[in-house]
């Protein structure tokens, strides 16, 4: 999924799992669970220039660059605005930032292309790119489905999300 589904949704979890626990490591794994939770679901991960990645299978054309960009700088703005609403107490920023950090990780070891290659050498992040591979949804179930599939799942975890950050 794109960075916005993972990072609100593992934001959320660790909202809720703040009130039986405070634990910073529990809170991450939380959050990194819910990565390959998420990753189950069929979902694009290329909106932007996805003709090009169908036609040329390139991930990283600069096209992928912006996502990512525009990506980071929506969650944060919706991240953003809901902790200075609701006035999250500090703690509870904290926590929510570990949970977004954990919701976030799988992609940042294993799809920046700057180091993926490395992460897959290193033994434990290595079963973490197993796992992560093996979680995600296989291509021919999801295309299967109608290509529009693939944004309605993430738009309906981003609301899911936000009315759980509220
Ligand atoms: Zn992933």
């Amino acid at each position: 999924m794109l960075i916005t589904p993972h990072v609100l949704t593992a934001a959320a979890l660790a909202k809720h799992s703040s009130s039986f626990t405070k634990n910073v490591l529990i809170i991450f794994f939380i959050g990194l669970l819910s990565h390959y939770a998420l990753d189950a679901v069929p979902h694009w991960d290329v909106i932007v220039g996805r003709r090009e990645y169908l036609q040329t299978g390139i991930f990283y054309g600069s096209n992928t660059y912006l996502q990512v960009v525009l990506d980071f700088a929506l969650v944060a703005l919706i991240l953003g605005f809901l902790i200075k609403r609701k006035r999250f107490s500090p703690e509870l920023v904290k926590l929510v930032l570990i949970g977004a950090l954990g919701g976030v990780t799988p992609d940042l070891l294993d799809v920046v292309p700057f180091w993926n290659d490395l992460t897959g050498q290193i033994p434990i992040l290595a079963e973490q790119q197993t796992v992560h591979e093996h979680a995600h949804v296989k291509a021919s179930f999801q295309n299967q489905l109608p290509s529009h599939t693939g944004v309605w799942t993430q738009i309906a975890v981003c609301i899911l999300a936000v009315l759980a950050l509220l």
